[in-house]
């Protein structure tokens, strides 16, 4: 039965180990941000949940309340399913607890993790899990809906890596899951999202990574462009994968550039040969591709994606960069309102190409390029007119598209297409939310709505 949220809200901050802030606590408007400062939502109470305890019990309040909830891990949803109206927010940014077993070869490690986080405590042994290339995003998120990053091509997508889960589902309770255990929820998990239940922790196998790796960008006059990206697509399709490369249109400043990024995680003498083709495409503006930690990579482009920007995006995967859709693409930059935004072409080939599209729920495995197209500017005054470059960029491209696109790369609005973030796994994923979630508990995310 709904109980009355306010009386109810008191009980709960008495029995949770964590914080709870309300509409009425100073810090409120502080606690509803979340990365993408385009999202201004305001829901009722924020849970900092210290354990996995405090996730059952604000779960089980909220379904007292009948309350909508959010779940929180780093809160880089772009399309901002992390906060929600009215409801209750699971923040888990509290629970930070890192465990590696070097020997093992395996992290076991808490739902309110940050990647750079996870980076630096692995990286003390010389180890990594493949993540993404910023250090601010959640690994909670990321993982869930399949994960790629600089090591995809030696080691695969994070979820290719996840090990095990500790999960509170919907009614409460916490199960585990691994290969063996709760197999079905477990291969939901890697890639369904938020859909199934609160993940408290990750476990995940480890690989020798670096410590130092060749990474950076190397950046080309905006008048190569073409040239450069032709280039791009005819080595990315055949470079090793050990080397991981993404072409991106930017603006060093005012000026747009090309920028070729890339991280080589291979035999230190095979390093300079690898990556030399890198530096002839065109007239080189700056070259920024050395020998660095892999810690260092791993922050070295949050800059250009602060929390608080406003953001919009549309992506989608495709089989090929033709010179038809380069042309688009370089076109279409130099038309951006905005210089903080960028079209990123990311190529996704090795460890994580080979494995079946439905061995996990992220599936989406056999086409090499993912585009994303990325509005980003300061003032809500400009919303309109950003908002309208992306859309115009992105339907221009459309002949181009597969159909697929990355479910975390799905903005707000966009529910109508997590059919394609999912192609030949939706329908298991359907049947497995019916029986996990029948009453879609979980919805506030990329929803997979239960029969
Ligand atoms: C700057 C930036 C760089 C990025 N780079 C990459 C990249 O290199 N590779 C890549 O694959 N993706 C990348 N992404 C996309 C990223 O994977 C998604 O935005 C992801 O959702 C972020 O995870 P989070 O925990 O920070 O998100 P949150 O916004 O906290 O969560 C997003 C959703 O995930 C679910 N969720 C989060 N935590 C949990 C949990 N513990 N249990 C259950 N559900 C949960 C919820 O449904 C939530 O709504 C990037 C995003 C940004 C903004």
């Amino acid at each position: 039965m709904k109980r009355p949220i306010r009386r109810g809200a008191a009980a709960l901050r008495e029995r949770l180990r964590g914080r709870l802030v309300s509409r009425d606590d100073t810090g409120y408007d502080t606690v509803r941000k979340v990365w993408n400062g385009r999202i201004d939502r305001r829901p009722s109470l924020v849970a900092f949940c210290a354990d996995e305890k405090d996730v059952v019990v604000a779960l089980r309040f909220a379904r007292e309340h009948e309350l909508l909830v959010a779940v929180r891990g780093g809160g880089h949803s772009c399309a901002g399913t992390a906060v929600c109206d009215d409801g209750l927010v699971i923040d888990l940014s509290r629970m930070k607890a890192i465990e590696v077993d070097a020997a093992a070869r395996s992290v076991r490690v808490q739902g309110g993790v940050l990647w750079g986080e996870l980076d630096r405590a692995t990286q003390a042994f010389g180890l990594a899990v493949p993540g993404g290339t910023d250090s601010e995003v959640g690994i909670a998120g990321l993982t869930l809906g399949g994960g790629n990053g600089w090591l995809m091509g030696v080691h695969g997508a994070t979820c290719d890596n996840l090990l095990s889960a500790d999960v509170v589902m919907a009614d409460g309770r916490t199960v585990a899951t691994n290969c063996n255990e709760n197999a079905d929820l477990f291969w939901a998990l890697r890639g369904g999202g938020g859909n199934f239940g609160v993940v408290t922790s990750f476990r995940y196998r480890l690989h020798p990574v670096g410590p130092t790796v060749i990474g950076g960008a190397v950046l080309y006059a905006y008048e190569d462009a073409l040239k450069v990206l032709r280039h791009f697509r005819d080595f990315a399709s055949s470079a090793p994968d050990t080397l991981t490369v993404y072409a991106c249109l930017i603006c060093d400043g005012d000026r747009p550039v090309v920028a070729i990024a890339a991280c080589y995680v291979g035999s230190a003498d095979r390093a300079e040969a690898t990556v030399a083709s890198l530096r002839k495409w065109g007239t080189i503006v700056t070259d920024q591709l050395r020998p660095m930690s892999y810690v260092e990579l791993q922050s070295l482009f949050d800059g250009a994606r602060p929390a608080g920007r406003r953001c919009a995006m549309r992506s989608n995967f495709m089989a090929g960069l033709p010179d038809a859709a380069i042309e688009i693409l370089v076109e279409g930059f130099r038309t951006a309102p905005s210089p903080l935004s960028a079209v990123i072409v990311e190529h996704c080939h090795g460890a994580i190409a080979r494995v079946a599209p439905d061995a996990t729920a992220f599936g989406l495995r056999s086409n090499p390029y993912h585009l994303e197209i990325l509005g980003f500017w300061d003032q809500a005054e400009e919303d309109a007119a950003n908002l309208a470059w992306v859309e115009r960029l992105f339907a221009d491209v459309q002949p181009f598209n597969t159909g697929e696109v990355y479910v975390n790369s799905l903005d707000e609005g966009e529910g109508h297409r997590v059919r394609e973030a999912y192609g030949i796994n939706y329908t298991r994923l359907v049947a497995l939310k019916a029986k996990f979630d029948p009453t879609n508990f979980f919805r506030c995310n990329h929803n997979i709505a239960p029969r």
